[in-house]
């Protein structure tokens, strides 16, 4: 999935700079790219004059472990509800590393705009604030699946969204204030004149796709588990 770290790269830079690349020091956008570190773009500020590059101030800036492994298990832990102490096995760092991480990486993300293609697959996870560690731990022994219940921040389970771009590849998690039908719109806002395809599960919240021209709503069913082509 993330299965290189340029492209991993690439996805970190497309949701942190959404609203364009600005400097982590200065806040100015007078930026221009600036050769590379690594795998990932550097940039040059022209109102301070220093660089910075993709991942300078995020929480993965001074990370040993490469980014499509973080990537990899915060989607993991997110859509799948692998456990943490699963993921810590598979990426090889302490437990409370990766708790903070993935924590914070969840946290610090909200709704980019995204250009979709489709077909797009849309769903959400649950994620309990406070013992999240722990508690999902023991769900994820007991059941394998996502919690599946219906939250929202109120409730101190605010949604993830997970939507995948069938039509480009790109995949997105997005943490957002409820599951309700104004940012289901909000994620899915097309701007094509051919409707989008959408496949989704019963959830009421999708249920306005039903009567929109901008939208073909699929519907897929959760048990088995996965989309058709899952991988
Ligand atoms: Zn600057």
């Amino acid at each position: 999935m993330f299965g290189s770290e340029s492209v991993a790269a690439d996805l970190l830079a497309q949701v942190r700079w959404r609203n364009g690349v600005t400097c982590p020091r200065c806040r100015s956008d007078l930026t221009v790219k600036n050769g590379s570190y690594g795998h990932f773009q550097r940039y040059l500020c022209k109102n301070c004059d220093r660089t910075f590059n993709d991942k300078t101030g995020t929480i993965f800036a001074h990370s040993k472990v490469a980014l499509r492994k973080w990537l990899f298990s915060i989607y993991a832990f997110l859509r799948f509800n692998t456990s943490l102490r699963q993921l810590q096995l598979e990426i090889d760092v302490q437990y409370k590393t990766i708790y903070q991480r993935v924590e914070r990486f969840t946290k610090a993300l909200d709704a980019p705009s995204l250009d979709l293609v489709g077909p797009v697959e849309i769903d959400e996870v649950y994620v309990s604030a406070g013992l999240k560690g722990r508690e999902r731990d023991q769900e994820s022994r007991s059941r394998g699946l996502s919690t599946r219940g219906r939250g929202s921040y109120d409730q101190d389970k605010p949604p993830v969204f997970t939507i995948v771009d069938r039509g480009t590849g790109d995949r997105y998690v997005i943490p957002a204030k409820s599951a309700d039908e104004s940012t289901v719109r909000l994620l899915l806002a097309n701007r094509e004149k051919e409707p989008l395809t959408v496949y989704t599960d019963g959830f009421r919240a999708y249920d306005p796709l039903d009567v929109d021209d901008a939208f073909d709503r699929e519907y897929v069913v959760h048990g088995d588990g996965e989309y058709a082509d899952a991988d």
